[in-house]
C-alpha cells in the first residue's frame, strides 16, 4: 500500500486475551465495515475470534484483558519475547479494570460462590505493566473502534501515537452537555483521560474512569467538590476503585 507515493510497511498483527470479557477483542472482529480496509493496512496472523490460523511471527501484538495466573505470566513473556511492539488493550490490561472487584472479596469464598465444585485458578490480579512493559496502553472499557483503526494508522505510518492528556471534561463542554452533577449523578470526568468524547455524560451518566487518570489530575480539588454535592464518602470510593484507575493516590478515600 501506498501513502503520498510511498510504500508503507505491512506489519504482522496478532491479537490476544488473557482475563476479560472479550469485550476490546470484539469491538475489532465486529467491525465488519471497516475490516476489509483495515486489512489492507496489516497481516493479520493470530486473532483467535476471527480465525484458527495461528502463523506466528508477528511484529504488534494487541494484548487484552488482566493477567491473573502463572501460566498467564508466562504466554505474556513469550509475547513480548516475539513483539516489537505490545499494546495493552483494554481497561483490563492497562489498570486490572473491572476484575479487580475480586481483590475485594475473599478467596475462595467469591469463586466458590460464582463457580461452586469447579475449580479454577484465579491468582493475583495484575496489569499487562505489571508483568512485561508495555510499549503503548490503548484505553477504555472496551476500546473504541475509531481509536483503534486511528492508532493502526499512526502506527504503519510510522508516528508516535499521542492520546488526549486533557480530562473528559473537556470534551464533554465541547459537546455543550449539561453536567450530571448538577443532576445528583456522580462523575469522574475530572479526573479522567479524554478520547471518548464524554459518551457517559452525553447519555446522562457519570464517568467510572475506565480510561485512566487524565495528567496533572486534581485529585483533592474533585474530592472536595463531590463532598459539596453531596457524595458519601462509600460512594465516592466506590467509584473511583471501579476500574482500579487512580490507585494508590492518597487522596482519594479507599474502599474498606
Ligand atoms: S476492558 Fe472492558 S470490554 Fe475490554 S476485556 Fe476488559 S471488561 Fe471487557
Ligand atoms: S458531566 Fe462529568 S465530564 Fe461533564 S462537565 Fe460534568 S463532571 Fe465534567
Ligand atoms: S465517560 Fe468515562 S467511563 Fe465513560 S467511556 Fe469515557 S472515560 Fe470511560
Amino acid at each position: 500500500m501506498k501513502y503520498l507515493g510511498i510504500e508503507l510497511p505491512k506489519p504482522k498483527v496478532a491479537v490476544f486475551g488473557f482475563t476479560g470479557c472479550e469485550g476490546c477483542q470484539l469491538q475489532l472482529a465486529n467491525n465488519e465495515q471497516n475490516l476489509k480496509d483495515l486489512f489492507e493496512l496489516v497481516e493479520v496472523v493470530d486473532f483467535r475470534l476471527i480465525s484458527s490460523d495461528k502463523l506466528g511471527g508477528y511484529d504488534i501484538a494487541f494484548v487484552e484483558g488482566s493477567i491473573t495466573t502463572d501460566s498467564d505470566v508466562e504466554a505474556l513473556k513469550a509475547i513480548r519475547a516475539q513483539a516489537k511492539l505490545l499494546v495493552a488493550t483494554g481497561a483490563c490490561a492497562c489498570l486490572g479494570g473491572v476484575n479487580n472487584l475480586r481483590e475485594r472479596f475473599p478467596l475462595p469464598d467469591a469463586v466458590a460462590e460464582v463457580y461452586g465444585e469447579h475449580k479454577i485458578e484465579s491468582g493475583q490480579v495484575r496489569r499487562v505493566a505489571d508483568v512485561v512493559p508495555a510499549d503503548i496502553e490503548l484505553p477504555g472499557c472496551p476500546i473504541s473502534k475509531l481509536e483503534f483503526e486511528w492508532l493502526v494508522r499512526q502506527l504503519v505510518m510510522g508516528v508516535e501515537p499521542q492520546f488526549p492528556r486533557y480530562p473528559v471534561c473537556v470534551e464533554c463542554k465541547q459537546r455543550i452537555n449539561t453536567c450530571v452533577m448538577d443532576m445528583g449523578i456522580l462523575c469522574l470526568g475530572p479526573i479522567t483521560r479524554a478520547g471518548c468524547n464524554a459518551v457517559c455524560p452525553r447519555n446522562r451518566a457519570g464517568c467510572w474512569g475506565c480510561r485512566g487518570p487524565s495528567e496533572e489530575a486534581n485529585y483533592e480539588s474533585l474530592v472536595e467538590i463531590l463532598r459539596e454535592h453531596g457524595f458519601s464518602e462509600a460512594h465516592i470510593a466506590e467509584r473511583v476503585s471501579f476500574f482500579n484507575a487512580f490507585s494508590g493516590n492518597q487522596v482519594l478515600p479507599v474502599l474498606e
